[in-house]
C-alpha cells in the first residue's frame, strides 16, 4: 500500500509540473535523450490538442469577409515573422537589425506560438548540424509524423539547449519571451478578441464579433500557420526537387515556398544555410526575402548575407543528358 501511496505522490508531482510548464517552461530541467524521452508528454500537450479542436468553434460564430480577411492576414504576418525572424535572423543571423526590431519581431513571432525565439531558434541550429543524421531533432528518417509533430510532443525537446544559442541567451527580453511562452499567444488572442467587440459595435456593416475574431484571427490563423511552418522539417525533406548534393535529404519545392513565404527553397537552404535568401534565382519566389529587401531600403535592417556566386554554383546535381 505504501508503495502504492508513493506513486500515486510522485505521478500527481509529475502532473503538476507539466500543468505549471503551460505558464512557466523553466519548470523543467533538459531531459537526457533515451527511447522513454521521445514519447509525448500528454499533460503538457492538453493545450496543443485543445487548440486543434477549440476550431470547431467555427461551427457557432460563423464566418464573414472580415474574419478570413483578418485570419489571412494574421496567418501573413506571423509566418514572416517566423520564417525572416526566428529562422533567419535568429537562427541563422543572416542579417542585422537594432534591438528594438529585434524584440518587436521576437513578439509577432511569439504570438505563432510556436514557443519563444530561443528554443526555436536551438532546435533549428541543432537541425543544421546533424541534419537527416543522428541527433537531428526532427528527420523524417525517424517517420513522417516524428518529424512534423513528434519532436516536439515529446519530453526530450521541451526544454531550450542554451549552447546552442550563447549569442541570443544574453538578451533579458528574449530570455522572458522564452520562459513565458504562453503570455504573447494570450495577449494576441485577447486583442483580437478586442477588436471584434470594437468592430461590432463601431462597424456592424462588417459583420463581426469578438468571439468570430479569436475564432478565425486566431485558432484557425494558429493551427494552419503551425501546420505549415512544420512541414518544412518534414514534406520538406521528403517531397520536391533536389538542386545540391547536401548530405541531408532536403528538397526544394514550389507550393511550400509559396505556402511559407519562401522557407520551400530548402534544398537551397541546407546548400548555403548563411543567406538572408531561399529561393537563389529570381524565378524562386521568396516573400519574406522581398519584404526584408524593402525593410533594407528603409534602413530598418541591414547588411542581408548574399548567396556569393561561387557557392550559388557548387555541387550541383547535374542532369545526365
Ligand atoms: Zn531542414
Ligand atoms: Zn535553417
Amino acid at each position: 500500500m505504501q508503495f502504492l501511496y508513493s506513486g500515486d505522490y510522485t505521478s500527481a508531482m509529475s502532473l503538476a509540473r507539466s500543468v505549471l510548464r503551460w505558464f512557466d517552461t523553466q519548470q523543467s530541467a533538459p531531459v537526457e535523450c533515451s527511447n522513454q524521452s521521445h514519447s509525448v508528454d500528454l499533460a503538457r500537450v492538453i493545450p496543443f490538442i485543445v487548440l486543434h479542436l477549440s476550431c470547431l468553434a467555427v461551427l457557432w460564430v460563423g464566418v464573414s469577409a472580415t474574419a478570413v480577411a483578418v485570419c489571412v492576414l494574421s496567418y501573413l504576418l506571423r509566418m514572416f515573422a517566423i520564417t525572416a525572424f526566428y529562422h533567419r535572423y535568429f537562427a541563422h543571423r543572416a542579417f542585422k537589425t537594432s534591438r528594438a526590431l529585434q524584440f518587436l519581431f521576437a513578439l509577432v513571432g511569439a504570438s505563432a506560438t510556436q514557443r519563444g525565439p530561443l528554443w526555436w531558434a536551438a532546435h533549428h541550429r541543432r537541425h543544421h548540424k546533424h541534419s537527416d543524421q543522428q541527433g537531428d531533432p526532427h528527420s523524417p528518417r525517424k517517420g513522417l509524423f516524428w518529424s512534423h509533430m513528434g519532436w516536439f510532443l515529446s519530453r526530450a525537446h521541451f526544454a531550450t539547449e542554451w549552447k546552442q544559442i550563447p549569442d541570443l541567451a544574453r538578451y533579458p527580453e528574449l530570455r522572458w519571451l522564452d520562459r513565458f511562452d504562453i503570455v504573447v499567444p494570450v495577449l494576441y488572442a485577447t486583442a483580437l478578441f478586442g477588436l471584434g467587440s470594437v468592430l461590432d459595435t463601431v462597424a456592424p456593416g462588417l459583420n463581426t464579433s469578438g468571439w468570430q475574431l479569436l475564432v478565425w484571427g486566431y485558432l484557425v490563423s494558429t493551427v494552419v500557420l503551425i501546420h505549415a511552418t512544420l512541414t518544412i522539417n518534414s514534406l520538406a525533406h521528403r517531397f520536391g526537387r533536389r538542386r545540391y548534393s547536401t548530405r541531408d535529404d532536403s528538397r526544394n519545392n514550389l507550393w511550400l515556398a509559396l505556402l511559407t513565404l519562401g522557407e520551400g527553397w530548402h534544398n537551397n537552404h541546407h546548400h548555403f544555410p548563411g543567406a538572408a535568401r531561399q529561393g537563389f534565382f529570381w524565378w524562386e519566389i521568396d516573400v519574406s526575402y522581398a519584404v526584408l529587401k524593402a525593410m533594407s531600403w528603409l534602413g530598418l535592417v541591414w547588411d542581408l548575407k548574399p548567396v556569393p556566386q561561387g557557392v550559388r554554383e557548387r555541387r550541383q546535381i547535374r542532369v545526365q543528358g
